[in-house]
């Protein structure tokens, strides 16, 4: 373990340097979230103080946002859709809806905003979570099977099944 403070929030960090892969140059801090180089981990050895934050690796869980996985069917292929921080917008693409959680389908039975999913850090800030709602879509969205009713907020978890027109979604939360 390389006890390390972060360059920009300056909390202590230990890092275990055995289990960091090879393929990465930076990482986020799981407090701030700027990328801290490794570079500066075998570099900017600090002493231990009690703040301390146990960083193992893969520890860059915090750092990943979930996914939307779209199954496909006749008029819709398979697709990935990647979720930001903040309000997503997810519906069909077009000319008018270009947003990079748009899906590229034929399905007309799905609106062009029809959901939004926003994400949010946790209170710990150490992970995301996840809040579904129909945004006033012609044909509404099913939860698990179920109608959301209007002004109902879902809280998503892993493996959750979205269908809006006669697309199925499937969460990921990574
Ligand atoms: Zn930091």
């Amino acid at each position: 373990m390389i006890p390390i403070r972060c360059p920009h929030c300056q909390v202590g960090l230990k890092v275990d340097e055995s289990k960091i892969p090879a393929t990465i140059q930076t990482f986020n801090c799981p407090k701030c979230k700027h990328p801290i180089p490794v570079s500066f981990v075998t570099k900017n050895q600090v002493a231990d103080d009690s703040e301390t934050v146990i960083l193992s690796f893969p520890g860059t869980k915090d750092a990943k946002i979930g996914k939307i996985h779209v199954l496909p069917n006749d008029s819709t292929p398979e697709q990935t859709v990647q979720l930001m921080e903040g309000v997503n917008i997810v519906g069909r693409k077009s000319n008018v809806q270009k947003s990079p959680t748009a899906i590229d389908t034929k399905d007309k039975l799905m609106s062009r905003s029809h959901i939004v999913i926003e994400v949010r850090k946790t209170a710990n800030k150490d992970d995301y979570i996840y809040y579904l709602y129909d945004n006033k879509s012609t044909n509404r969205t099913l939860y698990n099977n179920k109608y959301i009713e209007p002004g109902e907020v879902i809280t998503l978890k892993n493996d959750d099944e979205i269908q809006i027109g006669q697309t199925r979604l499937i969460f990921k939360e990574e």
